[in-house]
C-alpha cells in the first residue's frame, strides 16, 4: 500500500500555466503541468483536475464561488489541495476563499508563478514544490505559497509586479518558510478552528474600494450611493485619517444613514489603522464607521463582500468585523 500523501492539484491558469499566443501570454490547459507533475509523483500520490483557464485579471467572484465548491466538492478522499492560480488576483481569490470555507477541515494552498511553467527558469516548480509541502504537512486552513514561503491566504498581498518574491504576508508572520532544515511550521500562525467545516459562497460583488487622495470630491460618496454600493472600504491616510475641513464626513455621513456598511483601514501596507489617535480618525470613529485595524486591502474588501452577501444587517457586519475569523485581524 503507498505511504504517499494523496494530493489533489486545482488548476484555474494565470501564468504558470501560460503559452505565449498572437497577443502575449495565454493560460492553456492543465497538460502544461504534467513534466513537473511527473517528477512530484516521486513524493506524492498526485490527481490533477482542471477548474477553468484564466488569466485572473478575469477572475470575478463568481469564480471565487467555483474555486471554493471545487475544494469543497474534493476535499474528502485527499490529504491536501494545492490550486494553482494567476499571481495578479491570488490575494484576492485566497481571501475570498477563506471566508467562502469557514473553518476547512484541509490544507488547501494557493500558488502561481511569475514565468511560465513551459520557461527553462520558471519559478513554477519550486513554488508548486513548496506548496505541495504544505498541502501534504497536515495542517488545515487556505495558505498560499511563493517564493519558499507560506503565508495565511487572507494575509497575502502581490507586492512585485515582477520579482520572484511576489508575496508578502502583511502584519503576520509566516507559516511557513523553507531552509535547509525543509518545511519549518510556525504552529502559532496556523489558523484556529472554532466549529465546523462550511461551505458558504453567497457573496455581494456591490462594494468599493476607494483610496482617499489629497482633495479628493467628497461627491465621490454620494456618487456610489447613487450607484447602489452597499459597502465602501475607505483605504485612509496613515492611521487611518480623512480630510475632515471639507465636505467629506457630510458625505460619508450620508451614506451611513443610507445603510451602506463603511470600513476604514490604511493605505500604508504595514501596521494597523488606529482611528482613535488624531481628531481626523476620531471624527470618523464619532460616526460610526468600522475599524478595519490592519487587515489586507484585499482582505477587508472580500470580508464585507461575504458579509453583506450572507445576509448579515448594521449591526452583526460590525460585530464581525470586530472578530477574528481566519487569522485575517488582529483585535
Ligand atoms: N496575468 C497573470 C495572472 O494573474 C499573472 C501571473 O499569473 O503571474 O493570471
Amino acid at each position: 500500500m503507498s505511504q504517499k500523501k494523496h494530493i489533489l492539484l486545482l488548476t484555474t491558469g494565470g501564468t504558470i500555466a501560460s503559452m505565449p499566443g498572437g497577443d502575449g501570454l495565454q493560460p492553456s490547459d492543465s497538460g502544461v503541468f504534467q513534466r513537473e507533475m511527473e517528477q512530484l509523483r516521486t513524493y506524492y500520490d498526485i490527481t490533477v483536475r482542471e477548474l477553468m483557464t484564466l488569466d485572473s485579471s478575469n477572475i470575478r467572484p463568481a469564480e471565487w464561488q467555483l474555486i471554493a465548491q471545487g475544494i469543497w466538492e474534493n476535499r474528502q478522499g485527499f490529504d491536501g489541495i494545492v490550486v494553482s492560480h494567476g499571481t495578479d488576483t491570488m490575494g484576492y481569490t485566497a481571501s475570498a476563499v477563506t471566508f467562502m470555507l469557514p473553518n476547512i477541515d484541509i490544507p488547501v494552498v494557493f500558488t502561481g508563478s511569475q514565468l511560465p511553467l513551459i520557461d527553462m527558469l520558471s519559478d513554477g516548480p519550486d513554488n508548486l514544490r513548496t506548496a505541495f509541502a504544505m498541502a501534504a504537512a497536515g495542517h488545515n486552513g487556505i495558505f498560499l505559497a511563493f517564493d519558499r514561503k507560506v503565508m495565511l491566504g487572507c494575509r497575502a498581498v502581490k507586492v512585485r509586479a515582477s520579482g520572484f518574491s511576489a508575496f508578502e504576508s502583511i502584519n503576520a508572520r509566516y507559516t511557513a518558510l523553507v531552509s535547509n532544515a525543509g518545511l519549518s511550521v510556525d504552529e502559532m500562525m496556523l489558523p484556529v478552528h472554532t466549529g465546523q467545516p462550511a461551505l458558504r459562497t453567497d457573496i455581494s460583488d456591490e462594494v468599493f474600494l476607494l483610496k482617499l487622495t489629497p482633495g479628493i470630491s467628497p461627491k465621490i460618496f454620494d456618487a456610489l450611493m447613487e450607484m447602489g454600493y452597499k459597502g465602501i472600504v475607505i483605504e485612509a491616510f496613515g492611521l487611518g485619517g480623512i480630510n475632515i475641513l471639507g465636505e467629506g464626513l457630510g458625505a460619508i455621513r450620508r451614506c451611513l444613514d443610507k445603510g451602506i456598511n463603511v470600513v476604514v483601514t490604511s493605505q500604508c501596507l504595514y501596521d494597523s489603522a488606529n482611528l482613535g489617535v488624531y481628531q481626523v480618525g476620531v471624527k470618523l470613529l464619532e460616526l460610526g464607521v468600522i475599524q478595519g485595524r490592519d487587515m489586507t486591502s484585499e482582505a477587508a474588501m472580500t470580508k464585507l463582500m461575504w458579509a453583506i452577501g450572507q445576509g448579515l444587517d448594521n449591526q452583526q457586519i460590525a460585530d464581525l468585523f470586530a472578530q477574528n475569523l481566519a487569522g485575517e485581524v488582529t483585535v
